[in-house]
């Protein structure tokens, strides 16, 4: 099991996956946070931490102790962690007296960060930078039957075996065989190759995440349309999120 999780992962793209399924719940980074955000509800208050040691906890040099070790994954993830049990996220003050809900909170934030840490490394989650909107993400494949549940997991989770990946993996040809564009990667044939079907009015624009892998960034379904995007998407009555009605 330690080798399936943390052995060396070349071929597969380890990280969307983990995070993919599930809601990150398979993750190993999201799995530590939320044995360290149980572990510092239940025994956090033994530590007995004086304000002016939390202050400077994260600061402290060469050893580490459990409570550097929080504070500073705390702020790694972007939780400002303002007293020992009152923590800050997305501008609200929590006080960490942890309930399960409030661990659900933390960990909610926690893959997002790590949702955004793959917007900054992979080209396909670009626009992703503040996590997923898992609920809209998900929404199409309620329409999917499984096999196509199956593709739609591995575009997802941008695992798309094409040329240009068989060429840096295997050293295969890296052209498309279609058209013979030198570079055959998942962007050719989303939006080049002739051999891709596509919808007669084109694709609507949208962050690349979206695109590529078909991942709703968070706040995104929720923005408000101009009108022409309106009368383009002719959206059913009562649908709030605009891309899954295209
Ligand atoms: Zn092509």
């Amino acid at each position: 099991m330690a080798t399936c999780l943390f052995g060396k992962q070349h071929n597969r793209p380890i990280l969307p996956s983990l995070l993919h399924y599930a809601e990150g719940r398979f993750d190993p980074e999201l799995t530590r946070m939320a044995r360290l955000y149980t572990y510092w509800q239940r025994h956090g208050q033994s530590f007995d931490i004086s304000a002016h040691y939390w202050d400077i906890a994260h600061e402290l040099p060469a050893r580490r102790g459990p409570v550097q070790l929080l504070k500073n994954l705390l702020r790694e993830y972007g939780i400002e962690p303002l007293q020992p049990f009152l923590w800050k996220v997305d501008h609200t003050t929590i006080n960490v007296d942890l309930t399960p809900d409030k661990i659900n909170t933390f960990l909610r934030h926690t893959r997002n960060a790590l949702w955004g840490k793959l917007a900054r490394e992979r080209e396909y989650y670009r626009g992703m930078e503040k996590g997923r909107d898992e609920q809209s993400t998900h929404a199409i494949r309620e329409q999917l039957d499984e096999k196509r549940r199956a593709y739609l997991d591995i575009i997802q989770t941008d695992a798309v075996y094409t040329p240009a990946r068989a060429h840096l993996r295997w050293g295969k040809q890296g052209h498309c065989p279609k058209c013979n564009n030198p570079t055959g990667d998942w962007k050719h044939y989303v939006d080049q190759c002739h051999a891709t079907p596509r919808h007669a009015a084109g694709n609507p624009p949208g962050p690349d995440c979206l695109r590529y892998t078909g991942t709703v960034p968070t706040g995104y379904a929720s923005l408000p349309l101009s009108l022409e995007q309106r009368q383009f998407a002719q959206r059913p009555q009562g649908c709030r999120h605009h891309h899954c009605c295209y």
